[in-house]
């Protein structure tokens, strides 16, 4: 019921529409799903608009930057993340997609029809990110025929055997980087758990699961009581840490634990590396510790580590520690969730700014090289907040450090 009407249309006449009206047992719902469809042709549309515009935005800057000042290309992924509340890596992504989608006409147009979906547009502008424009637009052409219905999975296959066909030593070159961006990487969870992310070469980590697996069915053949799941990690923290399990780990573990937990009081404590867990948790930890070096650092009810030398000039030690704790080993540029780096001064150590809990800011290593570029500001307010202001003279503001990250506000120019 929605189909006709132009996508600037679509959003008020979803929401005007009464859906309560009754309707045969065997329709029921039928106008909720005509509202549904509308409303996502809306988002494919306004989703091919933010790429056209986060595209055209770096052609500008490109065209109006002084030769010899550089690429602007950071600043802006950095810009359109801050609008978009994200952080600049994602930028750096979002820009990526928007450049290469650029010489894809159909591809293009597809999404702002909504004949295809914007994690399929991603999908074909990521698998050809290897060709030149040309190239790209011969792709473009090929995979036209192909857009009706195509998933971002299928995209992604098709697009990897055009891109085969339209230029092999692109190809060859995408699979060589490819294989060398190689990573293993933690996800805190709920419940004191994690997951554990290995990128690799494809045959090597089947060969992992595989040793992990056999090694895992031979224990219970021979009667381990413990799950597959459990032997098969078991023997990953035993093979890669040279440690037995029921050791309890040899680490050293940073557990901020809020004073008004020595009276008994329900209160979160914080794994460094980590995030919150409980604070049964927390005493099963030291206690079952093996080789374990622990800190516990207390904090009064504002969030404030008490007695430490403010002297020095870099965030070392326990301070730097701390500061990392604090800000839950998160990048503190709003909108980022980036594993913090660094610990930079908010008021710069040439201003004066003093190296102090309250002066210093956990960031990750791309958004501290932010906002050191031409136009990019970062000061303290009077209540722990921290503002950016970027070249285009919009500001976000981050709460400080104990409120939640997720509120950072922001205004126009
Ligand atoms: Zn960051």
């Amino acid at each position: 019921m929605f189909e006709d009407l132009a996508p600037e249309e679509v959003l008020a006449a979803v929401a005007s529409t009464d859906y309560s009206v009754i309707e045969p047992i065997d329709l029921t719902g039928v106008k909720r799903i005509d509202a549904i469809r509308a409303l996502e042709r809306l988002v494919r549309a306004a989703q091919a608009q933010l790429a056209e515009q986060t595209a055209a935005l770096l052609a500008d800057r490109r065209r109006d930057t002084p030769f010899g000042l550089g690429d602007p290309f950071l600043s802006v992924a950095a810009e359109v993340a801050m609008a978009r509340g994200m952080s600049p890596s994602s930028g750096v992504a979002l820009l990526n997609v928007a450049t290469g989608l650029r010489p894809m006409v159909n591809v293009r147009t597809a999404l702002t029809n909504g004949v295809i979906s914007e994690a399929t547009m991603r999908a074909i502008v990521r698998e050809s990110d290897t060709l030149d424009p040309a190239a790209a637009a011969d792709l473009d052409a090929a995979i036209a025929d192909h857009l009706p219905g195509l998933t971002p999975r299928k995209a992604a296959e098709l697009t990897r055997s055009l891109v085969v066909t339209i230029d092999m030593e692109a190809a060859a070159e995408r699979e060589k980087t490819e294989r060398q961006n190689q990573y293993v990487t933690y996800f805190g969870e709920a419940h004191g758990m994690g997951t554990l992310i290995a990128r690799g070469p494809a045959e090597q980590l089947l060969l992992i699961r595989d040793s992990l697996q056999k090694h895992a069915d031979t224990l219970r053949t021979k009667g381990d009581p413990r799950d597959r799941g459990q032997i098969m990690l078991n023997s990953l923290y035993e093979r890669a840490t040279g440690q037995v399990v029921l050791d309890g780990p040899d680490v050293h573990l940073d557990i901020l634990l809020p004073i008004e937990a020595l009276n008994g009081q329900a209160v979160a404590a914080e794994l460094g590396g980590h995030g919150p867990i409980t604070p049964h948790l927390a005493a099963q930890l030291v206690d079952h510790a093996g080789q374990t070096w622990y800190r516990r650092l207390f904090t009064d009810p504002t969030g404030t580590l008490v007695g430490l030398d403010t002297r020095k000039r870099c965030f070392t030690g326990l301070l730097a520690k701390w500061i990392h704790t604090r800000d839950h080993q998160r990048c503190s540029q709003p909108g980022c969730e980036c594993r913090s780096r660094e610990i930079d001064h908010i008021t710069p150590h040439r201003h004066g700014g003093p190296t102090t809990q309250t002066n210093g800011q956990g960031v990750c290593r791309l958004s501290n090289l932010v906002k050191e570029l031409p136009g990019w500001q970062v000061e303290p307010g009077d209540g722990g907040e921290v503002t950016w202001t970027t070249p285009t003279g919009h500001t976000y503001t981050s709460p400080p450090p104990r409120a939640h990250r997720s509120s950072a506000r922001h205004s126009g120019p």
